[in-house]
C-alpha cells in the first residue's frame, strides 16, 4: 500500500500546465481587445478627416478661408504615423493606405491655396474635383478599416470561448490544488519521514479497520513484528548515519516480499509492522520466512549483513488493536529469546 506521493508530483506539474494555459488565454485576451480598440480609434480619426473635408470646401468656396479646418486635417492625417497606431496594424491595408489619403489631401491644399488666390471658376472646379477625390479615397479607407474589424470582432467568439476554458481551468485548478494540498498532508501525518513507510499511527488505525472488518466479514489476517539484531552494534561500530541507510534498505526488501494489499508499517526505532490482509496464520509463517530469508541473504551498505527477528499472530475473534499487537510482539521476544534470526507464533 502507498500513499499517492507520485501523484501529489503529477498533479502540481498539471496544475503548472494550467497556469500557463490560463496566462496564454489572458494575453490572447489583452491582444484582441487592444486591437480592436485601436480599429475604433482608426475609423474615428478617418470620419474627422473625412467630415472636415466636406466643411472645409464648402467653406472654402462660399470664399470663408478655414486655416483652423486645415490644421486639423493635418495634425489628424501626422497621427496615423504615431507607433500607438502602428503598433497592432503594421501590416494592414489601413495604415498602408494612409499614404493615398495624404497624397490627395495635398492635393486638395494646392488647390485651396490656387482658388484662394485666382477665385477662378478653373480653379473652382479643380478644387470640388480634388476635395472630392480625397472624400472618396477617406471614405473607402473608412470601408476598409470597418471590414477588417468587423472581421476581429467575429474573433471576440474565439476570446468568449478562450474566456469560459478559463474559468472552468480555475475550477479544476482549486480542486486540484485541494486535492494536492490533502495528499501532502496525509503524507506527512501518515508516512515515516527516514524510510517513507507508513508510521506507527497510521498502523494503528490500519489495524484497527482490520480488526472491525475481519469481524463483519467472518474473514482473518495476521501480524507480523520484525525487530533488526543487534541494531546498537551497527550504529555503535558504524555511526548513525550508516544506520538510517540500513534501516532504508531493509524497509526496501521489506516491501518486495509483500503483497501491495498488505500494510508495511515503522512502528519503532528499529521494529516494523506487516499486517498480512486475509492471512491465515500457516501462510503468515511461510511470509516471515520469506521476509527472514530475503534480509539474510542481502548484502547492505558497506558489506553489511544483518538478520532479524520476527513474531507472528493471527486474529482471533474478540481480538482488539491491544491484545493482537501484544501476541505477535510476545512471538517477537520469544524468537530473540530463541536465539535471534528466526520467526515464532504466539496463539
Ligand atoms: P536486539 O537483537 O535485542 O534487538 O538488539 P538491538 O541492539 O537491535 O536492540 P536495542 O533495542 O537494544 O537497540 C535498538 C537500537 O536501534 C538502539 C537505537 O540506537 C537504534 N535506533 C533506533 N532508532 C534508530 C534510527 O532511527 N536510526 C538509527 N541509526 N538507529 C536507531
Ligand atoms: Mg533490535
Ligand atoms: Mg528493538
Amino acid at each position: 500500500m502507498v500513499l499517492p506521493q507520485k501523484k501529489s508530483s503529477v498533479l502540481l506539474m498539471f496544475t503548472i500546465f494550467l497556469l500557463f494555459l490560463i496566462s496564454c488565454g489572458g494575453t490572447y485576451n489583452i491582444y484582441i481587445t487592444k486591437s480592436i480598440s485601436n480599429d475604433a480609434m482608426i475609423i474615428n480619426k478617418l470620419g474627422t478627416i473625412r467630415g472636415s473635408l466636406q466643411r472645409l470646401t464648402k467653406l472654402e468656396l462660399s470664399g470663408e478661408k478655414s486655416d483652423e479646418l486645415i490644421n486639423k486635417i493635418d495634425l489628424t492625417i501626422s497621427e496615423f504615423e504615431t507607433d500607438k497606431i502602428k503598433l497592432f496594424d503594421e501590416k494592414d491595408e489601413v495604415i498602408n493606405s494612409i499614404k493615398t489619403v495624404d497624397n490627395s489631401w495635398e492635393k486638395v491644399k494646392t488647390a485651396i491655396n490656387n482658388f484662394r488666390k485666382t477665385s477662378s471658376e478653373e480653379d473652382r472646379l479643380q478644387l470640388i474635383k480634388d476635395s472630392e477625390d480625397a472624400w472618396y479615397k477617406t471614405n473607402s479607407m473608412v470601408y476598409v478599416s470597418q471590414i477588417s474589424s468587423e472581421y476581429k470582432v467575429s474573433k471576440y467568439k474565439v476570446s468568449f470561448i478562450v474566456f469560459l476554458f478559463n474559468i472552468l481551468l480555475s475550477i479544476v485548478i482549486i480542486f486540484l490544488i485541494k486535492k494536492y494540498v490533502k495528499d501532502s498532508l496525509e503524507e506527512v501525518v501518515n508516512k515515516d519521514s527516514l524510510t517513507g513507510i507508513f508510521n506507527r499511527r497510521y498502523f494503528s488505525e490500519f489495524l484497527h479497520n482490520e480488526i472491525i472488518r475481519s469481524e463483519r466479514y467472518k474473514r482473518t489476517f495476521s501480524l507480523i513484528m520484525l525487530d533488526i539484531d543487534f541494531f546498537k552494534s551497527i550504529n555503535d561500530n558504524y555511526g548513525h548515519d550508516v544506520g538510517d541507510i540500513i534501516l532504508q534498505e531493509l524497509a526496501g526488501i521489506v516491501n518486495k516480499s509483500i503483497r501491495k494489499s498488505d500494510l508495511f508499517a515503522r512502528v519503532g526505532g528499529e521494529e516494523f509492522a506487516v499486517v498480512a490482509v486475509e492471512t491465515s496464520l500457516d501462510s503468515a509463517i511461510l511470509l516471515a520466512e520469506k521476509i527472514r530469508l530475503n534480509v539474510e541473504q542481502n548484502v547492505f551498505s558497506r558489506d553489511l549483513k544483518i538478520t532479524i527477528s520476527l513474531g507472528i499472530s493471527q486474529y482471533s475473534d474478540k481480538d482488539d488493536t491491544n491484545t493482537i499487537f501484544k501476541r505477535a510482539d510476545n512471538a517477537l521476544y520469544k524468537a530473540k529469546g530463541n536465539g535471534r534470526n528466526r520467526s515464532e507464533v504466539e496463539q
